[in-house]
């Protein structure tokens, strides 16, 4: 046996303490000069091939791994932290976040439970949520990776409470009866795979038809729930959404609250969009409801800007929740004392070692306080529809969905007709304005129409940077225009 013992801490702190304040220096350039820079650009070749090198059997500086990073890494990131990112529907992360990260991995403890001052801010985080969504002191709550899987432990825990059989016990082939799960037709497909993934198949999922504000209808919601009963279907689950991801639109919360109440349904919200609606000064009434749900799934990753990842999922009946994970094995039992005391909070989830990711959130909340992070909601609805007035003012284009919240769905026209046509169009608008760097919107398929789609959830985002955005869609559609003409 050999005398030398080896350790992953440096040998030499002084340089590790230098290099540590590089990268902050260089962190806050980066984030101080964002808005010059490209939103997205292509990765060239010699990026590529760098990421393709063999694993690393001989050990080099850091300095030369973080200079290679320098190089590689952030020109090439995705950009959502750029003020004129739209696409899809993200976060824009911010610095103390960042910070929070770091000192939950020199914190270094397992959020799987223990005695510890990091589950205090873990559980005073879920604590603050149940606060700020109306729920009671004695609900329960857990964060989680991210909305889909925030929404997995909600139906997870419904399921169990509606099975009608032990399920844990005796798996879905015990359970009496078929269940059902309803939510519009704009449902997030998270919905579908985790039905999947509990056994239940998609089928266990009715999506019903949305109005003309793409929320759910009602009517057709309680026709669905009377047809099931009556073919020996229980009906176990709505899913309010608050804020689809198509539109952001919002389904009549107070009405599905009484039916599931009336029928004895559990009644879940998809806020993985709007549940933070709550601190919006100016809009928390279009969330009207959500404090009478059973369960709430939100992302802080997208409206509150936590740096990736970060879901949390609420239950009002704490005991139905813990008694849907609650796990333990001979070589972790709960003591009195000790650092095995206290709340073990991979007893309400499917993970067991979790993240620190408590400390991002409770870090920008106390820094910023929850009225600033609720204006910031406001100030992206208010974008919104400013763009949504720019558009309405320009012949060229045609608004394709109302905007009812932070999503703008519109598509350049400019008096052409064919769908097939447009899609091409602005299919092609799209790519170009995302190679340009100038700024990245995604697109959808909305009743049949393509178009492109703004989601601005994006707090560096100006009123300027929707003008520049769309002033260089026109110039690209008439670009686009022209070519056909000449190729013709
Ligand atoms: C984003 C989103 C999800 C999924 O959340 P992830 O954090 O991406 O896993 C679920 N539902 C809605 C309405 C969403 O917008």
């Amino acid at each position: 046996m050999s005398d030398f013992e080896e350790t992953l801490d440096p040998d030499d702190w002084t340089s590790s303490r230098n290099l540590g304040h590089q990268m902050i220096d260089d962190a806050i350039a980066h984030l101080s000069e964002m808005r010059e820079r490209p939103v997205w650009q292509e990765m060239p070749d010699t990026v590529r091939s760098f990421f393709k090198s063999p694993a690393p059997m001989a050990p080099q500086p850091l300095d030369a791994v973080y200079a290679d990073l320098r190089e590689n890494l952030l020109p090439y990131s995705m950009g959502n932290i750029h003020p004129r990112f739209w696409g899809w529907y993200m976060g824009s992360s911010n610095f103390t976040g960042a910070l929070g990260d770091f000192l939950a991995a020199i914190d270094g403890s397992n959020l799987g439970g223990g005695n510890t001052a990091a589950a205090m801010i873990d559980i005073q985080v879920v604590n603050w949520f149940k606060e700020l969504m109306g729920f009671p002191e004695d609900a329960s709550g857990t964060l989680t990776s991210g909305g889909s899987m925030a929404n997995m432990v909600a139906l997870n825990v419904a399921r169990n409470a509606l099975a009608g059989v032990d399920v844990r016990a005796e798996g879905i082939l015990g359970m009496p009866q078929p269940i059902r799960f309803y939510a519009s037709d704009q449902v997030h497909s998270c919905h579908q795979k985790a039905l999947e993934t509990l056994g239940h198949g998609a089928s266990a999922l009715t999506e019903i038809e949305s109005d003309d504000h793409n929320r759910i209808s009602i009517p057709a919601l309680q026709d669905a729930i009377a047809k099931d009963r009556a073919n020996g279907i229980k009906p176990a689950c709505i899913i309010g959404t608050a804020g689809t991801t198509n539109t952001g639109a919002l389904d009549d919360l107070v009405s599905i609250a009484e039916i599931c109440r009336r029928e004895g349904i559990w009644f879940h919200v998809d806020g993985c969009i709007g549940a933070f609606l709550r601190l919006a000064p100016r809009h928390k009434h279009l969330v009207d409801g959500i404090d009478q749900a059973d369960s709430i799934a939100m992302d802080p990753h997208k409206w509150l800007h936590t740096p990736f990842e970060a879901g949390c999922v609420l239950i009002r009946d704490a005991q139905r929740h813990f008694g849907t994970f609650e796990m333990h094995g001979h070589y972790l039992q709960m003591q009195e004392r000790g650092l095995m005391a206290g709340t073990f909070l991979a007893d309400y989830g499917f993970e067991l070692s979790r993240g620190f990711k408590a400390l991002k959130i409770w870090m920008s909340l106390k820094e910023n306080g929850v009225e600033k992070l609720g204006r910031l909601i406001d100030q992206n609805i208010e974008q919104a529809r400013y763009l949504q007035q720019l558009i309405a003012a320009n012949p060229k284009l045609e608004l394709v969905a109302p905007v009812d919240l932070n999503i703008v769905c519109f598509r350049y026209t400019n008096g052409v007709t064919d769908e097939d046509r447009l899609k091409e169009l602005n299919t092609e608008i799209m790519l170009r304005v995302q190679e340009s760097g100038l700024a990245v919107p995604s697109d959808t398929t909305l009743d049949g129409k393509h178009c492109l789609r703004v989601a601005i959830n994006n707090h560096r985002t100006r009123r300027q940077d929707l003008g520049l955005f769309l002033d260089t869609v026109l110039h690209i559609g008439a670009e686009l225009e022209g070519e056909r003409r000449a190729n013709a």
